[in-house]
């Protein structure tokens, strides 16, 4: 299967904003990961009445992903309605801390503008398996 582009991945991440479930917030975000074998899951952030139920787009990508047993990400897109870049929050960056490797790469878009990082610039000293002792 061939790689897809990164124009590809936000087109895809910006669809998957408009499934977006937010009828207390009304931000539609979307998301887009690759996996490590070039399959790509969208997902959408999932609001919920109990907010802290509540579910980020790309959280949502990422554990459709994984769900398939594609435990290895190379890429996520990130897409939303607003003006701004849309960061992913702390939750995301540490999940995907745990498929990504530190040179994964995170892009941003907003309005055309294209922002890209790898893991490691937006968590930086994580915390993650090796860090667990096991005997
Ligand atoms: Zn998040």
């Amino acid at each position: 299967m061939d790689e897809i582009s990164d124009e590809q991945l936000i087109s895809m991440a910006k669809e998957a904003a408009k499934k977006a479930y937010v009828p207390y917030s009304h931000f539609h975000v979307g998301s887009a990961v690759l996996s490590e074998d070039n399959y790509v899951y969208t997902g959408c952030n999932i609001e919920n009445s109990s907010y802290g139920a509540t579910n980020c787009a790309e959280r949502t990508a990422i554990f459709k992903c994984v769900s398939d047993q594609k435990t290895r990400i190379k890429k996520i897109a990130i897409a939303s309605d607003s003006n701004e870049f849309t960061w992913p929050c702390g939750i995301c960056r540490q999940v995907m801390s745990e498929f990504m490797n530190s040179d994964g790469i995170i892009i941003l878009e907003n309005h055309g503008l294209i922002k890209k990082f790898k893991l490691d610039e937006l968590l930086p000293h994580s915390f993650g398996a090796c860090d667990i002792k096991t005997e």
